[in-house]
This record gives structure tokens, sequence and C-alpha cells, in this order.
């Protein structure tokens, strides 16, 4: 006994081990595959983990956190993007969101998409979410025609691939005002509105801080 003792007790530290180093894989694993899974999700009301898998995948180009961004969101602010830009008709959807995908014009290739694209009937109205200053409102060729808002405070909203422009640069724009109406210019493959969101000239996941849809 005092001869096998030792090497059960070896035996059983080896399964133990074992045991621990199948468990943390099947953890790791799990959580590797989580984001995709997600990803797959029905495209409804507000979803915030974009911006966490923005910072993974894009630490260069994402810094600031979602708490940052949590901490900075505030729905009383008329000047702090919160409404959405679009009110979806039954035809309305989210066509592509914030972060990596592949290239949708050739279909191949990455790229980082700055922003959320609002799909809907042509002439659709857009609303600023926000009340501010109107600080670009052209023809800005891949973006077609586009409309920058300042808000006075780091955020910056951009509205692009519109129909018309209904407002001007310098005019000021109170939350929900009707600026432009969506359409199909610059380089899109159909009718959207691309929507971004910037703090202090950084983009972030839209999504992240628009109202939650019913
Ligand atoms: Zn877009």
């Amino acid at each position: 006994m005092k001869f096998r003792s030792p090497l059960r007790k070896f035996l059983r530290c080896s399964a133990a081990l074992l045991i621990t180093a199948i468990l943390a894989a099947s953890l790791l694993s799990a959580a590797a595959s989580s984001p995709k899974e997600r990803a797959s999700a029905p495209l409804t009301g507000r979803r915030s983990f974009d911006i966490i898998s923005g910072n993974e995948l894009f630490e260069a180009e994402i810094t600031l956190s979602l708490e940052e961004i949590k901490a900075r969101k505030d729905d009383s602010d008329e000047y702090i993007p919160h409404v959405w830009p679009v009110r979806f008709s039954d035809h309305g959807y989210i066509s592509s969101e914030f972060g990596p995908r592949i290239d949708p014009v050739t279909g191949e290739g990455t790229e980082f998409h700055g922003g959320v694209d609002l799909a809907d009937q042509p002439g659709t109205k857009i609303h600023a979410s926000a009340s501010g200053t109107v600080t670009e409102a052209k023809d800005s060729s891949g973006f077609g025609l586009t409309i920058l808002i300042d808000h006075g405070n780091g955020y910056e909203t951009r509205y692009s691939h519109c129909n018309s422009l209904l407002v001007s640069v310098g005019d000021t724009v109170s939350q929900g005002q009707i600026i432009a109406t969506m359409g199909a210019t610059g380089r899109v493959t159909g009718v959207h509105l691309d929507f971004r969101v910037y703090v202090d000239g950084e983009a972030i996941d839209p999504l992240t801080v628009l109202d939650a849809q019913d």
C-alpha cells in the first residue's frame, strides 16, 4: 500500500488536471463562438455588443469603451443624439450594422463600417438625432448627398446617401427636425440612410446611443 499510494495520488492529480483543462477549453470555445451567435440574432431594438467586438478587433479605430459612451448618453439632453433618424415604415429595416463587414459593393474584401445602414422606401424622411448646427451639406463622393451636424458637445452625427437635403451649412436644427430624404446617392447597393455618430471625432456604434425601439 505504501508503494502504491503516491502513484494513486499522482493519477488522481492528473485526472483532476485533465478535467480542469477540458472545462477551461470548453469555456473558451463557448466564449469565442458567442459573438458570432449574437451577430446572427434578429436585428431588433438597441444592441450594445458591437462596440465591444469592435474594441477587440479594431482597437486602433475604436478607443471609447461602452462604459464611456453610456456615461455620456443622456436622453433628456436634446443635444445628445438618441432620436432615431428614420421612423421605419413596414418596409424599413437595419440593412447593415456598425463593425467589420465584407465590402457590400464588390462583395469581396473586408472594411470597417463606421455607421449603421437604415433601409426604407425612397423619399423616407430623415430626422436630426439631436439639436445642433449643420456644418456640412454637400455631395460627398462615395457617401453621396450628406449632412453633418455638430451638436456642440463633442458629438456629431452624419447622414449619407440622401436623395435631397433640406438644410444648409450654418442652419441650426432641432432634435427630430426633418433634414433630408432617403435616397441612393454615392456608392450604394440600394436605397438607405448611412447614419454615423462621432464622439470627439471617433465613430461609435449608433445603436448604443439610439433609443430602444418598440
Ligand atoms: Zn453604411
